[in-house]
């Protein structure tokens, strides 16, 4: 507390970033980064990019990267935006489209970021309850709104819904931005990408933290009519107009150029996942079906913060997030198949010790 914070301040409930450890050596399984580092030909470009151009702006547009990243999906630059990191684009949508009367909608359980910016933006938003299996049930949404915010795959439970969930979605809130948050898609969801052309409220969300291994040069993106692009535009360039900078702007553009290495450590990750969820599930855990780059895992028999607690005890780190309904679950980044090994081993003993 200060006397020089505004009220506002005062107020907030900032999020809690998972702990980046300074203590070298730890299983590191609690912000889904990918195990791997990111493609050769991404930092290639990097290091080419740190010359005496550095003197100068980035391209404030980063037309580039742009450029390449709709070519993936087959849409002009125009249906494309980029930012610093997916939280960036995330936080400017939120003041581009959603400050009306009636509430955001989104899951009570997801990405709890959303509910930081409604109260940084002072937007009234109303949380949906997942349904007892932990899904997203889209009828739940038929309700007067300022827009609909929505994790696909979700986070933190992993499990996604299909494009006619999403279509559906679109078509119940023709005049409200639906904003599909696909941070993980691209560990076998579908990307609602391909909906962007018929559909001009709907805005899809992706990063380069996951999928590209890049997290570190925070660099996220957005695909949907040209008309939402240029909302975002325009608070962008209310709040910085160089939001990337040339080595991230360069590092990304080659990132989404080198599909060989996209390819080959999703499908190395994905199979991870069934090979962690197999043994997880012979140590007695319930897992959630995940589409993402973590699982989201539950022991009848021992609570999920004192696994978490007794995992850190042995270096590794997985993810306990408090709330009601979050409180008997942890969610596990999906590391090499080595670190799963080491997990598998030191759960196998925490869960044997009585004491
Ligand atoms: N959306 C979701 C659902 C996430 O889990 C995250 C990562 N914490 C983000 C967005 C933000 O990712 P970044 O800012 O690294 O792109």
């Amino acid at each position: 507390m200060s006397r020089f914070w505004s009220p506002l301040v005062h107020q907030l409930t900032p999020y809690v970033p998972g702990e980046q450890p300074r203590t070298p050596g730890l299983i590191k399984l609690n912000t889904n980064e990918l195990p791997y580092g990111p493609s050769p030909r991404a930092l290639k470009a990097m290091r080419d990019a740190a010359d005496d151009t550095l003197r100068l702006y980035p391209d404030p547009v980063s037309l580039s990267l742009r450029t390449a990243l709709g070519k993936r999906v087959g849409l002009p630059a125009d249906h494309v935006f980029v930012g610093n990191g997916s939280d960036e684009v995330l936080a400017h949508a939120f003041q581009a489209f959603f400050a009306h009367k009636a509430p955001l909608l989104f899951a009570d359980v997801t990405y709890s970021f959303y509910k930081v910016y409604c109260e940084l933006y002072r937007l009234p938003y109303q949380t949906v309850a997942l349904d007892e299996t932990m899904q997203v049930q889209i009828e739940d949404y038929n309700q007067p709104c300022s827009g609909v915010v929505l994790a696909n795959p979700n986070a933190p439970t992993g499990i996604a819904l299909g494009l006619d969930k999403i279509r559906q979605l679109l078509e119940m809130h023709q005049d409200r931005v639906v904003l599909v948050d696909e941070a993980y898609v691209d560990f076998g969801a579908e990307s609602a990408a391909s909906l962007v052309k018929e559909y001009a409220n709907l805005l899809v969300v992706q990063t380069f933290s996951k999928s590209r291994a890049l997290a570190g040069i925070r660099v996220g993106f957005a695909f949907a009519s040209p008309e939402l692009i240029e909302g975002l535009t325009r608070v962008k360039d209310s709040f910085n107009s160089y939001p990337l900078d040339r080595i991230a702007q360069a590092g990304a553009q080659a990132a989404a150029e080198d599909e060989a290495w996209f390819c080959e450590h999703v499908e190395k990750v994905k199979a991870s996942r069934e090979r962690l969820s197999a043994g997880l599930a012979a140590l007695g855990f319930s897992i959630l079906p995940s589409q993402a780059n973590f699982v989201y895992i539950h022991h009848v028999d021992r609570s999920a913060a004192r696994i978490a607690s007794d995992l850190r005890e042995h270096a590794v780190i997985v993810r306990h997030l408090k709330g009601e309904r979050t409180a008997d679950w942890l969610r596990v980044t999906i590391g090499t198949d080595q670190q799963c090994d080491v997990l598998l081993s030191v759960l196998r003993d925490i869960l044997l010790r009585n004491d």
